[in-house]
């Protein structure tokens, strides 16, 4: 004798009622659900043989139908956090350009004019330091020279004359412990050189907080026609330094005379002072000894100052 099977479901709540009025015996077919560690059952009753069938493909789907809303309230239920964005993107757009970086390419820079490079301290003077607490050494006056050195060689495949202030940072045979290149002879030398271009390379430093970061490119006010020059040849690497870094910005500072750095002030070429980040923030230091950025920032230096020379070479 079939008996009916009470099989109201409450969807809001996810509430499944079973007719408590039915022997086990009568019970054919139990099939559960559940969620929230509770669980339900649907029971199928079965009548006769013949109706066997018929009803065990009705509980299916029955049993289909109310778990569909179990499940989605579950899943809904569960959610207890979005997914977040990555914290760090890489945004570094890959650009096909044609600098010559090996025999292979084809320059897309006309190879004319010559550039002076400078890695700021070196020898007896380190300059700044990352702290000790970041678990890690980061030396300025390496770091900066290991960049130049990289630009140095872009230019050269590019066929461009280089003069560098210092091509090393310990000199083993140096006797005068206390070595080191002065301001002033750095700025002879560059004079000497004849260079069209000048560019100090330098890590920055701020003790007083880790919080202070970023990249700052300085150049000395003087008459408009250089102040001109020296922001176009600025504007053409902080292009350059976002496409190829994905940092969002360099400050680009006109520093009146009295404030302004030797170097940039006394050479007589659009001169640039390029500050590559904080030695004393953690994430500015960290990407200084990571050599993907590394080649980065050299790139964006050497196509900056290949992109404005040949600005001026074709006019
Ligand atoms: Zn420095």
């Amino acid at each position: 004798m079939a008996r009916k099977i009470d099989n109201k479901v409450k969807i809001n709540n996810v509430k499944l009622i079973i007719d408590r009025k039915v022997t086990v015996e009568e019970v054919a077919y139990k099939l559960g659900v559940s969620t929230n560690n509770v669980r339900h059952w649907l029971k199928v009753y079965i009548g006769n043989q013949k109706k066997k069938r018929m009803r065990l493909i009705a509980g299916i789907a029955l049993l289909l139908i109310i778990s569909v809303p179990i499940i989605l309230f579950t899943i809904f239920h569960n959610k207890t956090k979005p997914v977040s964005e990555p914290v760090v993107q890489d945004k570094v757009a890959e650009e096909t350009t044609d600098v010559k970086t090996n025999t292979d390419k084809k320059s897309i820079y006309n190879g004319m004019g010559k550039v002076f490079i400078d890695p700021g301290h070196g020898f007896s003077d380190s300059g700044t330091e990352a702290p000790e607490e970041f678990g890690f050494k980061l030396t300025e006056s390496e770091v900066v020279l290991k960049i130049s050195k990289r630009v140095v060689e872009i230019l050269e495949a590019n066929d461009y004359d280089v003069v560098m202030s210092r091509t090393e940072n310990y000199d083993e045979k140096q006797e005068d412990k206390l070595y080191k290149i002065s301001l002033t002879e750095r700025v002879r030398l560059a004079k000497e050189s004849k260079a069209d271009v000048f560019i100090s390379l330098h890590i920055n430093a701020y003790e007083e907080s880790n919080n202070v970061n970023g990249y700052d490119l300085y150049y000395c006010e003087k008459d408009d026609k250089y102040n001109e020059e020296a922001e176009k040849f600025a504007n053409k690497i902080t292009d350059k330094f976002i496409k190829k870094t994905g940092i969002e910005k360099i400050r680009v500072h006109k520093e009146p005379r009295r404030s302004s750095y030797q170097v940039t002030r006394q050479t007589t070429m659009p001169s640039l002072l390029f500050e590559m980040g904080y030695a004393t923030n953690k994430e500015d230091a960290k990407r200084l000894l990571d050599d993907k950025f590394l080649e980065n920032i050299a790139m964006s230096i050497a196509e900056g100052i290949m992109g404005y020379l040949t600005e001026i070479y074709s006019m």
